[in-house]
């Protein structure tokens, strides 16, 4: 694969048992065509964004290698979310069994009604930078800088890193 680019994908659940359906997502995440997993962060606990009267989510962050486009490779996350049950209803930023983000695409940079990369709500969570920083701290969010840089400047709290067996 030696057009493919590196993408970064955001990872959340907090429902019906989200540790579970976060290790599943990195699972689902490695059987997407022409694209290789290359690494997976640790898994983080945090609470939740917007509507406060939801559980804690589980968050994680993957790096894949891929061949596809970036609207296929969206195409490819929309349809583990619906796989993992995840029903596109309710408020912006409510409880849901999947969430997959595409945060980073190589340097490209996209902004049509489907797709927004970089994923315009990088700078400002911690739930994403931490475990970017995790994996790779001189990363260049394109745009924005690197990952290290941004991750100082976001408010500390409201994330917690979760034990191995997701105790
Ligand atoms: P947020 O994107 O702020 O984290 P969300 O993840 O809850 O909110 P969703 O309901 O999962 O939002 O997605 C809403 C729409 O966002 C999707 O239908 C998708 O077309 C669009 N979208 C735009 N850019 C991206 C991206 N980089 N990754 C995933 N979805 C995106
Ligand atoms: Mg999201
Ligand atoms: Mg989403």
């Amino acid at each position: 694969m030696s057009a493919a680019a590196p993408a970064w994908i955001g990872v959340g659940s907090n429902l019906d048992g989200p540790v579970a359906h976060v290790r599943a997502a990195l699972d689902a995440l490695a059987t997407i065509p022409e694209t290789d997993f290359i690494e997976a962060s640790p898994l983080y606990g945090s609470a939740p964004m917007g509507p406060a009267d939801q559980p804690n989510y589980v968050n994680a962050v993957v790096q894949l290698r891929t061949a596809l486009e970036p609207h296929a490779l969206l195409d490819a996350l929309q349809r583990l979310e619906a796989e993992a049950g995840r029903e596109r209803v309710g408020e912006r930023w409510g409880p849901r069994v999947l969430d997959l983000d595409l945060l980073i695409f190589g340097e490209h940079r996209i902004d049509d009604p489907r797709l927004r990369v970089p994923h315009p709500g990088i700078a400002g969570r911690i739930f994403v930078l931490r475990p970017l920083a995790d994996m790779e701290p001189d990363l260049e969010v394109p745009g924005l800088g690197p990952v290290d840089e941004l991750l100082a400047r976001v408010p500390e709290g409201g994330l917690w890193r979760l034990e191995a067996d997701g105790a």
